[in-house]
Order: C-alpha cells, then structure tokens, then sequence
C-alpha cells in the first residue's frame, strides 16, 4: 500500500506551502488538487463555457489536458492543453471559477481518477478540500490546517503582490469568505475536516514549526 499524506484546509490556511515543503521532505510526490479545479475552470473561460452549464463544464473537465511540471528553478508550472497557464491560474477570478464548477458532482467526479493516479511509490502528499473525506479515505495521515480569515487573507495578499498582481487586502478577504462559504456549503464533498484527521491551527506559526508538526505525524 502506498502511504498517502492528506492536507486539507480553506483557501490560504498554508495548505500549498506545507504541502510542497513536507513532500519535498519526505520524497514523495505532490497532489495540488485545486489547480485541477481551477484548471478547468481556466479551460472553460478559454472555451467562452456559460458557468450556468453543467453539461459543457462536465465535458471540459473530462477533455481539458492538464499537466504539472517543474522550471528549471525548481517551480512548478501548470499547462493546460499546451499552454502555459500558471500565472492565470493563481488568480482569484480562477479561483472563483474554480469554487463554482467544484459545486457540480459530475465535475468532482470526473476529476476522482486523475487525483487517485498521482498515488505512487514512494507516497504521496494530497493538498485539497477533500483529500481525506473522499479522495483517499483510507489515507494513513490526514492533517486539516486552519487560520483566522484576517491572516488567510494576509498571506493571499502577500503572494499574489508578490507575482505582480494587483489586488486590495479588504476585496481578497471578501472574495476568500464568499469562496469559503460556498466551499462549505455545497452539497457535494463540503469543506469539513476527516473525523480521523489532525487539525493544525496555523495562525501566527511560521512555515517551518508548521512542517515540523506534520512530519512528525507521519514519522513519529
Ligand atoms: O486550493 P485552491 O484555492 O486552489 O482551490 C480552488 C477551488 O477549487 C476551491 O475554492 C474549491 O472550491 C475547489 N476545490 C475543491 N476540492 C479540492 C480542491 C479545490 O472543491 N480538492
């Protein structure tokens, strides 16, 4: 059985940063769930697809192609369909686009396979909304990281400024509550933590004492 790590949490709970840091820690590979998400999404826009139309965003989901690669610097890329699409695809109007498809059940299904298929040896760290409830249930570490919306907000704002975009502190915080109530509200795979997972209040810790504390999970 190949060990898989789940690491779910609200948009900006670090779950990204943690997540990335811990695999390259452990070796394992990386699952960066939402960039499929917002991936389609992308692919739906490109196509002028009405959000309104869950016949044309469940064909999207199932033909858009999405790869992940790594930069010569070691970052990773998103191409969809061929194009390089990562600086898109951060954005908080993907994000948006993104939240408003992951509410159509054929959607999430449609992306069920692909997400399992990125298990594989040595193990596998899986960063989404619900890595432990749905995707990998049977995963033998599962971690839910929190923070206070005030510091999510923050830390969206810090790394989006950091890309060049330009956004206001108090619109993102607006537009991260309206995305984390949906999140949570919708009737298929709601944001909620595993019964079985570790919560992680990240408010005020530092990336590193965050890492520390779910690697020590995981190799006790
Ligand atoms: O994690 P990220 O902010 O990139 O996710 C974008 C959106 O994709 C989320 O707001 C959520 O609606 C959706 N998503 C999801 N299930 C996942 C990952 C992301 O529904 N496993």
């Amino acid at each position: 059985e190949i060990p898989v790590l789940t690491i779910d949490g609200p948009s900006g709970s670090g779950k990204g940063t943690i997540s990335r840091a811990v695999a390259a820690r452990l070796g394992w590979h990386y699952l960066d769930s939402g960039a499929l998400y917002r991936a389609v999404g992308v692919a739906a826009g490109w196509a002028d697809l009405d959000l309104a139309d869950p016949a044309a965003l469940v064909r999207c989901a199932f033909d858009t192609d999405i790869g992940f690669r790594a930069d010569p610097a070691g970052e990773p890329r998103v191409i969809i369909n061929g194009v390089d699409a990562t600086d898109e695809l951060r954005t908080e109007t993907a994000g948006a686009a993104a939240s408003a498809i992951a509410a159509i059940p054929e959607v999430r299904s449609a992306l069920r396979d692909r997400q399992r298929a990125f298990r594989r040896a040595p193990g596998l760290v899986a960063d989404g909304r619900d890595m432990g409830t749905v995707i990998f249930p049977d995963a033998g570490h599962k971690v839910f990281l929190t923070a206070s919306a005030d510091e999510r907000a923050e830390r969206r704002y810090k790394q989006l400024k950091d890309k060049g975009v330009s956004v206001t502190l108090d619109g993102l915080l607006r537009e991260i509550l309206a995305r984390d109530a949906r999140d949570a509200h919708r009737a298929v795979a709601p944001l909620r933590p595993a019964d079985d997972a570790v919560r992680i209040d990240t408010t005020g810790l530092g990336i590193e004492a965050v890492v520390e504390r779910v690697l020590a999970l995981v190799q006790p």
